[in-house]
């Protein structure tokens, strides 16, 4: 359910970024001819603002997503928007609309700010103006009934990103391209799709929208690095450190899907999750391809999975201590 307000701030050439506000939310006016529409230059973020135990509202890391937001915005030839506007932006939204966070468990303000090349040309360059806008909109928790172990189809045609591509930006366009291969994964009976890399068809790499990890009977974990062709989660970014602050052995590396499927066989792979903002930590109970399909443990939801989600719920709602400073307290 959206709210109320948004935010919007102007760039062009001359004058740079201008033109910050907060008003009431309201259709855009828009020229045929802007650029976003024909070439897709536009780029977003996505974040959440929860009700901490004490009553008070906090930020998760938003100082992160502003950095990514610049480097998105360069891989996309467009002007990185000051770190400080970014989250000076997404905290006035988010004191001007708390009273929309649900008070219900795992509600949250899911804050979606994005840019667009505004320009009306039809001429093939970075546009010469773009917009900035924020909107709000109040959420119940991701998958109704709690986390549900998820299926993954994974995807042997079709790639998400290739070396030298947009996969590390968080753009729209990655999304455009990995919806065919999503909606096979329904047609298939599953629930999300699971892309491996453009190269060898064979490393693992992330979902539509949400990174993923490999639990080990030997207590370690595993990710896959930060290549270029997959977007750098946030979560998954707290999760390796949190993983890493208890003594886990919490490594980066590459895992190819026929060791997965060999490991689930074997007893040596025990669990396995995908992870993002909106979904937070989501289990994953079966995998299946053209010609294979395999179980995760029992197929449900792990103990070292659910752990992992009420640590990282907890700290975001202010239940545990935050040894990084990651809560930003919004009054
Ligand atoms: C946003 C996103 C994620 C998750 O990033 P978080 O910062 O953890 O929300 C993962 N993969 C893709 C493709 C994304 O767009």
């Amino acid at each position: 359910m959206f709210t109320d307000h948004m935010v919007t701030m102007r760039w062009s050439e001359d004058a740079g970024w201008h033109e910050g506000r907060l008003h009431a939310r309201q259709p855009l006016t828009m020229d045929p001819a802007a650029a976003v529409l024909h070439y897709a230059q536009e780029i977003f973020e996505g974040l959440k603002a929860y009700r901490t135990d004490d009553g008070g509202v906090a930020l998760f890391r938003p100082e992160a997503n502003a950095r990514r937001f610049q480097e998105s915005a360069r891989r996309l030839a467009m002007p990185p928007l000051p770190e400080e506007y970014f989250v000076e932006s997404v905290r006035a939204l988010v004191a001007q609309e708390r009273e929309w966070i649900p008070e219900i468990e795992g509600g949250a303000l899911y804050l979606r700010p994005f840019m667009i090349a505004s320009e009306v040309f039809l001429g093939v360059k970075p546009a010469g103006e773009y917009l900035y806008m924020v909107l709000a909109s109040a959420t119940g928790a991701y998958w109704k009934g709690g986390a549900r172990a998820i299926s993954l189809w994974v995807s042997h045609e079709h790639s998400r990103a290739a070396a030298g591509g947009t996969g590390a930006a968080k753009c729209g366009g990655n999304y455009a391209s990995s919806l065919v291969a999503q909606a096979e994964a329904i047609r298939r009976g599953c629930d999300q799709v699971v892309f491996l890399d453009a190269a060898e068809r064979r490393w693992i790499e992330e979902l539509g929208g949400m990174n993923i990890f490999f639990l080990f009977a030997d207590g370690s974990m595993v990710t896959p690095p930060l290549t270029g062709t997959i977007l750098p989660g946030i979560t998954r970014d707290s999760i390796l450190r949190m993983a890493r602050d208890e003594g886990v052995d919490a490594r980066e590396e590459q895992y190819s899907i026929d060791q997965w499927q060999e490991d689930a066989a074997s007893g040596r792979l025990v669990e396995a999750f995908a992870c993002g903002t909106a979904a937070v930590v989501t289990p994953i109970g079966r995998v299946a391809g053209p010609d294979y399909g395999f179980t995760i443990g029992d197929g449900g939801t792990g103990p070292r999975t659910a752990r992992i989600l009420e640590r990282l719920s907890d700290l975001q709602r202010g239940r545990a201590p935050d040894p990084h400073g990651w809560l930003q307290r919004v009054d």
